[in-house]
């Protein structure tokens, strides 16, 4: 024993909280003042000259579990008093860490548990989106319901950024970074609503502004739960049947155009619930918006490969799809990449930032597609352009006689209980269609999109503008709404009125 060292300080070594438990129940056992044992994180076992000498074999048995934590284990000796106290102090701060570990979790819960609050409240409300403005102290909170932004009691700025952060950390499963307020994010979080147990998916983005930064959560049920259709986004039953049609076809393009926010890819997900079981769905998107058990979703991050998505279109092709979908083409890559798909024996289908459905074209001109290549023969199985527009409540409109619009039905300002005061009931989708045919082709291929345009109208074609037109006439739009929202709708109506004039 004289051999080994005596230890009278820990010096920069403390009680190792691994292997206290252990010690501790061995000091236990012994039940006596002379007789104890430690073991330091510098991988020192710390024993009395008493325990040495009494309990030999349980001090090699101690070293060995030791061993299994610090392999080189050193024995040294040190008073009982000096070992109790370090036994004392190891236990005081195991107990210390335990309770912050609890206090932390709590305030995690607590953080996760008032996001859980708010994003009920807003889904309860129709919210499609919670804008969040994080400014001094304060966090603003605005709804948008139905198009329109509804603002809500202001919050602390710290405990709602501390549970988006939580949720951002937790709840997350492509979000990797640590939550930083100057710093441009999106995220995906699933949250399961406490009432209905539904599973509602968040897309989250967040940038700095002037004042602080604002958050964007954009809602989005599980399709699965919802089970949106064609028919339930407002699409005439003719216009369904035709997509319904298209979706079955071998080959083609389909693209989908229209602003953020106005439903292209819940479009999107109703027409993938129109592809036959036989066939085979591979969708590449980013982010994953939707959850659609019954096809393949993959994830492309384009963060690090500007090209990810034409490069993921080319490999998928290799694993036998049916119908390859791509949620945005942004880039000459990715639209060269998704022609060739549809060109050789798949259906694509994608959507791209344009105002109308021929409005398509000049954006894949302007990506920098030839337009040989976009005219070649049965390219395009269709283009289809979309948008969302407020619906009067049909208990609070008001009949007017409007000097530029003739007799039709406004929003009313002060709203009724039916409404929840704001004059307006849900959305409905206005569309148009293209199905491409050889005339149209030659347009493509010449670039002469005006002309096509004039043709389409001499035609009768159904455009946006004309939908518009009869909704409003049926008085479920408000003249000016459908004046903001859909291209060319004042030059239709005004053509229109000047043909009949309206009657009171
Ligand atoms: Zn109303």
């Amino acid at each position: 024993m004289a051999l080994l060292p005596v230890l009278k300080s820990l010096g920069a070594a403390q009680v190792c909280m691994r292997l206290l438990p252990l010690c501790m129940r061995v000091q236990e056992k012994w039940n006596s003042a002379a007789e104890g044992v430690v073991i330091l994180d510098n991988g020192t076992l710390l024993a009395t000259e008493a325990a040495w000498q009494r309990y030999p074999q349980m001090l090699c048995n101690l070293a060995n579990e030791g061993k299994l934590v610090y392999p080189s284990l050193q024995w040294a000796l040190a008073d009982s008093a000096f070992v109790r106290q370090c036994l004392a102090d190891g236990d005081a701060s195991r107990r210390e860490l335990a309770r912050r570990a609890a206090l932390a979790l709590d305030a995690e819960t607590l953080a996760k548990q008032s996001l859980l609050d708010i994003v009920s409240d807003a889904y309860s409300q129709g919210a499609s989106d919670i804008h969040f403005r994080m400014t001094g102290s304060e966090a603003r909170i605005a709804y948008r319901i139905h198009g329109q932004l509804r603002h809500q009691t202001a919050r602390s700025r710290t405990s709602v950024t501390e549970a988006i952060a939580a949720a951002l950390n937790t709840q997350s499963d492509d979000f990797h970074d640590v939550f930083d307020e100057s710093q441009v994010t999106g995220a995906s979080i699933t949250l399961t609503l406490p009432d209905s147990g539904l599973p509602i998916r968040i897309r989250s983005q967040k940038s700095p502004c002037r004042d602080g930064f604002s958050v964007t959560l954009r809602l989005q049920a599980d399709s699965t739960a919802r089970a949106l259709t064609l028919s339930e986004l407002g699409f005439a039953s003719e216009r369904a049947k035709r997509l319904q049609h298209i979706m079955g076809q071998a080959t083609g393009l389909l693209l989908i155009s229209g602003p953020t926010g106005h439903g292209k890819t819940t479009t999107l997900a109703a027409l993938n619930r129109e592809v036959p079981a036989t066939r085979k769905v591979v969708s590449l998107e980013d982010p994953i918006e939707i959850i659609q058990p019954r096809i393949e979703q993959k994830y492309v991050s384009t963060d690090n490969n500007p090209e990810a998505f034409a490069h993921m279109i080319r490999s998928v092709l290799r694993e036998d799809p049916d119908v390859i979908e791509v949620s945005e083409i942004r880039d000459l890559a990715t639209a060269k990449a998704a022609v060739t798909a549809a060109t050789t024996g798949h259906l694509v289908v994608s959507t791209v930032h344009a105002t109308d459905a021929v409005g398509i074209l000049s954006r894949l001109y302007d990506l920098g597609v030839s337009s040989l290549q976009l005219s070649q023969p049965h390219l395009f199985a269709g283009l289809l352009a979309q948008r969302l527009l407020p619906k009067l409540c049909s208990s609070c409109k008001e009949r007017v006689q409007d000097n530029r619009w003739g007799t039709v039905y406004r929003q009313s300002k002060s709203g009724c209980e039916q409404c929840n005061f704001t004059g307006s009931n849900g959305r409905i989708a206005i569309s148009e269609l293209i199905v491409p045919n050889e005339e149209a082709t030659t347009f493509i291929r010449e670039q002469k999109l005006s002309q096509w345009c004039a043709s389409l109208a001499q035609q009768g074609w159904d455009s946006m503008a004309c939908e518009a037109f009869m909704w409003v006439q049926r008085g479920v739009l408000d003249p000016s709404y459908a004046a903001e929202l859909i291209p060319g709708y004042a030059q239709h109506a005004g053509a229109e009125l000047q043909q009949e004039p309206a009657h009171v």
